[in-house]
């Protein structure tokens, strides 16, 4: 068997690969919910070894919309992963987080519309109903937040995020009317992955690389594909040096938090009537919850 790998990368927009990553071996998974968006490239980095998926597939060819976000995450929980670092492109909806710099979000707000069948693991007989009050794992979130302060990352630790529905971006008025309901940040991701990683129990949380000011910034030019590409750039470099000094922090300090249990009081449904199919595409989830069968 192979050794299990407690951390995980998730690279969005911009970040398709971990240049640094040594020992680098690819690995397809199959998973009950479908194919993950590509192979899952791991390695060590610095002796630490990690898992990384590539959020859109290499060559970007997945849509928000379109993700198999419950396969993603599946693949990395095959993988051993208990704590998963997701590199984002956000855009900023408050003056003072500004282009490139960085933010660690602790809130969500979800105003997907179309991802209906990537929302749960759970149904089909088995209901479970997670905690995700703190929808990050707010242990990881300290160490990215000093992670980010040390490579002399403009860093803010805290924020809303947004998850709109993408693909394009915000109307003026959605971005102006996100701003109203106190969001900080608008992305297209964030939902439903890390509500899927809490049901899988793992912690999970962001290092969200702002690439501009949405569409509500009266006198900075109004957000386009190009300027985000330019900002993406500069942005997946200090992700990535973000990601190099947060790993030893995170293998030395993260052994256990809340997320690692987040199913214990969660599963409502009766095991004696959880349809044995269901049971079976969940094992590696509920299974030590459950009595044996
Ligand atoms: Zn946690």
């Amino acid at each position: 068997m192979r050794n299990p790998i407690r951390i995980g990368v998730i690279g969005g927009s911009g970040v398709y690969n971990i240049e640094a990553l040594a020992a680098v071996q690819e690995i397809n998974l199959d998973t009950p919910f479908g194919k993950p968006s590509d192979a899952y490239i791991t390695g060590t980095l610095d002796g630490i070894r990690v898992a990384f998926l590539a959020r859109h597939g290499r060559g970007h060819r997945v849509t928000p919309t379109e993700l198999h976000a419950r396969a993603n995450i599946h693949g990395f929980k095959q993988l051993g992963v208990k704590y998963l670092i997701s590199i984002t492109a956000v855009g900023s909806l408050r003056q003072d987080y500004a282009p490139l710099d960085i933010v660690i979000p602790d809130q969500l707000f979800d105003r997907t519309r179309h991802r209906e069948s990537e929302y749960t693991f759970f149904g089909d007989g088995l209901v479970a109903h997670v905690s995700f009050a703190d929808p990050f794992c707010l242990d990881l979130n300290a160490i990215l937040y000093q992670a980010a302060r040390t490579v002399g990352a403009t860093a803010h630790n805290g924020g809303t995020l947004v998850v709109i529905e993408g693909p394009a971006f915000s109307t003026k008025a959605e971005s102006r009317i996100n701003r109203q309901l106190g969001c900080d940040l608008v992305g297209m991701t964030a939902i439903p992955e890390a509500k899927l990683a809490r049901e899988a129990e793992m912690g999970y949380a962001a290092i969200a690389m702002v690439t501009d000011y949405d569409a509500w910034h009266e006198t900075h030019e109004v957000v386009t594909a190009d300027m985000v590409v330019q900002n993406l750039l500069k942005n997946a470099e200090t992700g990535k040096q973000i990601l190099r000094a947060a790993l030893p922090i995170a293998d030395a300090q993260l052994r256990d938090c809340v997320c690692l249990h987040a199913l214990e009081n969660a599963i409502v449904t009766n095991p004696a009537v959880i349809p044995p199919a269901t049971r079976a595409k969940l094992d590696l989830l509920v299974g030590k919850y459950l009595p044996p069968t």
